[in-house]
């Protein structure tokens, strides 16, 4: 069985990343999506809320599992998930550089963990960050995010 690990913040889910998600079980068997825990940017979600949101959104295909990544290097946490291959998604240039940094630091980490880059579709545009700002304003978000996520993100700033 090949698989993947998708690392993240997840905070929240984004179609963007279940577009990825969705992409990469064309290629994978399964992938594991590794909910980091100890993320430098301070979450507007706990953990718990964001694990909920992603088996709200993902968690319904047997090819999916969620789990969190509390501390470590990824690689090292692949490996003990017995895979062998980082999944990331490219939305712009601008993500390029820190992408080919942190990929090619996971090489030199161990050589026997690939990283593995899917383009952005429809949601290239999307980020995480984008889709709280916007909803920190009364912003329309359906469509952009799981419906879920949409929902606590409203509960979240009062409206
Ligand atoms: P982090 O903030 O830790 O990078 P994210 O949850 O924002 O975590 O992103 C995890 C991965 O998903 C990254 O590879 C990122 O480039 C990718 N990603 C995020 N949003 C999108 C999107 N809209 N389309 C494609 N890939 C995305």
């Amino acid at each position: 069985m090949s698989g993947a690990i998708y690392a993240g913040s997840f905070d929240p889910i984004t179609n963007g990343h279940v577009s990825i998600i969705n992409s990469g079980l064309v290629a994978f068997d399964r992938i594991i999506v590794a909910v980091l825990t100890n993320t430098k940017k301070s979450p507007l979600f706990s953990v718990a809320e964001r694990i909920e949101m992603l088996e709200d959104a993902v968690g319904g295909d047997p090819r999916v599992e969620i789990d969190r990544f509390d501390q470590g290097l990824l690689v090292d946490y692949a490996r003990k998930k017995g895979v062998r291959v980082v999944l990331r998604g490219l939305r712009a240039v601008g993500d390029f550089e820190h992408e080919l940094q942190m990929a090619n630091m996971n090489r030199h980490l161990d050589e026997g963990v690939e990283t593995v880059f899917l383009m952005a579709n429809d949601f290239f545009y999307v980020s995480s960050s984008l889709v709280k700002e916007a909803a920190s304003l009364g912003g329309n978000l359906s469509g952009i995010v799981p419906e879920l996520v949409e929902k606590k993100l409203r509960a979240k700033f009062g409206q």
